[in-house]
Order: C-alpha cells, then structure tokens, then sequence
C-alpha cells in the first residue's frame, strides 16, 4: 500500500505507540503524533531523539480522548491513522465509567468521526485487545474448542466487572460500527495479549511493566497466584502495526500472541537469566491463598476467582497467514523486559 502524505499515530507518546512512531520514522515517513501535553518533556523527549536519528520527521499535536474536535487538526492530510490511544488501568479503578469507558469509547468515536471529515484517510488501523475477544480464562470453557480465536467476543466484561476488558470491547465494536457506516476508509484491527518487552522511555507504566516491577520488587517473594497470560512481545506488536498498514488485503480481526506463560514460569525464566539472589516466587500460591490476597493488589475477587488456575490459549494462525507475523519466544521478552528495568534503575539488584 501506497501510504499518501503524513500518517497520523493517536497517543504517540505510550508504550507500543512510540515502537509505531519510531518504526515510522525508520521509514522515513512524516509521522504527526497526538500527545495529551506536548509540552512534558517525560512524554515526549524519547520520540524527539527518536526523530532527530531518523530520515522520517515527527510533529506533536495537542489531543485528548475527550475532545470532539481534537484530531482534526492532526489528521489533516494523513492517508492512513493508527488509533492507539486508550486508558490503560487495570488495578484499583476509582471510576470506571470517567476513567475507562468514557474516553475509551468517546476516543474511538472522535478520532473516526475525524476520518469522515479528512478524505485523504484510507485506512485505520486500530489498537484493540485479545481482552475484546475474552473476558475471563474461565470464559474457555463456554466456546467450542481449547482456544479463543477471532471469530469470538468478550460477552462477560461489564462496567464493574473488569471495566477495562469492557472499555476495549465497546470501543472495537464501535468501531466496527463506525467503519460499516462509510466506504471512503477501511478498517483492520489488531489484538494484540500481554505485552512485554524494552520500553522506549522509562517513564512507560502499562500493564506489562507493572508486572515486571512486581516481580523485581518481590510481591510475589512468597509465591505467585496459578494465572497465565498470554504475551506477545513489543517490537512484535509495532511490526504488526505497520504490516496491517501496509497489506492492502488485510482485513478485520488479528490476535498478536506469542504463547502463554504462567507468572511462575516468568520467575523460572527470570531465575534463570538474573540469578536466584532477586525476590522471584519459587512456588504457587494455593488458589484460596492468592483469592484472599487479590484485594490487596487492587483485583476484585470475583476476577480472581474466573481467573486463577484456568489455561488461556489463543490461536494466532490469522495474522501468521494474513500479515506474515513471526513472533519472539515470550522468554526473550520478559529478559530483555526485566534487563531494561535494570539498566533504567527501576529494579535495584539484591545486597
Ligand atoms: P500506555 O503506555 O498507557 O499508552 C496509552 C496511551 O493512551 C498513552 O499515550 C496515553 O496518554 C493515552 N491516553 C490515555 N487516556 C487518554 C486521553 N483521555 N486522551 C488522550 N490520550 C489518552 O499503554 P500501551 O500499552 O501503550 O497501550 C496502547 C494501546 O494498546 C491501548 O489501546 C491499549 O488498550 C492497547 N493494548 C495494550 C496492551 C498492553 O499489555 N500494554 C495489550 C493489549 C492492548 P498519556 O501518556 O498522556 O496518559
């Protein structure tokens, strides 16, 4: 696909979007990035270097989910968007609706009604989750087959039941919606798991990183909850990015997973690699044990009970065949994950 003037990435400044942007501007491509405050150097300054070692050219635009107007501006001109930005909280949500459901939803809805009024966009490519695809491990048992593929839907998240799965799957579907309503843009989204791997800025906190301070800071010392996940690797998620862009057939759904890791077996990796001297779990907790324990790391009880001691597979054959992706073994994920924390001075050494 041939990509027509600028291209328009929402919430540069975030963990997989700045792996997008900088992919971008390795293409030599003038890449307008919206940004909440781009006068804060902590969001910004990683993609300015970015830019300055690149043949490509950046520009910032000011932007929040909330606002109706705010991606006109940045999209002017732009053949293609990639929609990445949405609130990203998993643990201890105040308000679901104001902090989740709102700007995810009302964010989606802006920056397509923006692609209606700008007539150079032709594809958008949005940032989804495998969290609209399911809402719970134990949501395996309800399907034909061992695992969740693309034909499915995350029918069990609701506002006060893992708010955050309901925000991604309310905003997909509207998007679906949005997208049928019209003919002068296409749609392909991608949905991508858990995602780890090196940050661009040590200033990211998403899901991933958090779960990786855990480990280095040792709340799990006493053993790790029986949870899998299924984990795909960042640079792996921006390649895709790009290749939904620029495969003209490609179309509709597409889960990015590597495979699943249960949280011991990351300890066992991470032992592995880093030496047993850090607070790594050597065993898992009993179910009851880390049911009790769940409040205390800001997951309601009931996630943990649809959650813990249940296998979560997904089959990636779609964007293997569609978009020719290739994906990292997890391990090397999660060591060149915790490597970063280390070099970064997020995650001190033991002694
Ligand atoms: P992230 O680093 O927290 O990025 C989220 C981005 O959304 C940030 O740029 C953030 O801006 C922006 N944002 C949040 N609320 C906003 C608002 N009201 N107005 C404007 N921008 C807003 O997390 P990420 O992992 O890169 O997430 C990027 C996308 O990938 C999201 O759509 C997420 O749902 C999806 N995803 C992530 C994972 C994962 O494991 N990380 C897995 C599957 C899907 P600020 O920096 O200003 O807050």
């Amino acid at each position: 696909m041939h990509l027509p003037g600028p291209v328009l990435v929402t919430g540069g400044n975030g963990y997989v979007a700045s792996w997008v942007v900088k992919r971008l501007l390795e293409l030599g491509l003038d890449v307008h990035a919206t940004v909440r405050d781009p006068d804060d150097p902590r969001k910004t300054a990683q993609l300015t270097a970015l830019a300055r070692d690149s043949s490509g050219s950046l520009s910032f635009f000011r932007a929040d989910l909330l606002d109706p107007d705010g991606f006109d501006a940045p999209m002017l001109g732009c053949g293609l968007v990639f929609h990445i930005a949405s609130p990203l909280i998993v643990r201890s949500v105040e308000d679901p609706v104001r902090d989740l459901i709102e700007p995810a939803t009302a964010g989606t809805r802006h920056v397509l009604e923006a692609a209606n009024r700008t007539p150079s966009v032709r594809r958008v490519v949005l940032t989804s989750s495998i969290v609209a695809i399911y809402g719970d491990a134990s949501d395996l048992e309800q399907i034909a087959g061992d695992r969740f593929d693309e034909s499915h839907w995350n029918t069990t998240s609701s506002e006060r039941h893992q708010p955050y799965s309901y925000s991604k799957t309310l905003s997909e579907r509207l998007a679906w919606e949005m997208a049928g309503r019209q003919s002068s843009w296409d749609l392909v989204v991608l949905n991508p798991g858990l995602v780890l791997g090196p940050g661009l800025s040590p200033n990211t906190r998403a899901e991933g990183v958090l779960m990786m301070l855990d480990f280095g800071r040792g709340y799990y010392r006493f053993g790790a909850p029986d949870l899998e996940f299924a984990v795909v690797d960042v640079r792996d998620v921006a390649e895709a990015h790009l290749r939904a862009a620029l495969t003209p057939q490609a179309s509709g759904r597409h889960i990015l997973v590597s495979e699943s890791l249960t949280l011991i077996r990351i300890a066992e990796v991470l032992r592995e690699r880093f030496g047993g001297d850090f607070p790594f779990p050597q065993r898992t907790v009993s179910n009851l044990a880390a049911l009790m324990l769940a409040p205390r790391q800001g997951i309601p009880q009931a996630v943990a009970r649809r959650n813990l001691g249940y296998p979560l597979r997904f089959d990636n054959g779609r964007s293997r065949a569609v978009l020719g992706m290739t994906y990292r073994p997890a391990r090397e994920s999660v060591v060149d994950h915790f490597r970063q924390l280390l070099d970064d001075g997020l995650v001190t050494p033991p002694g």
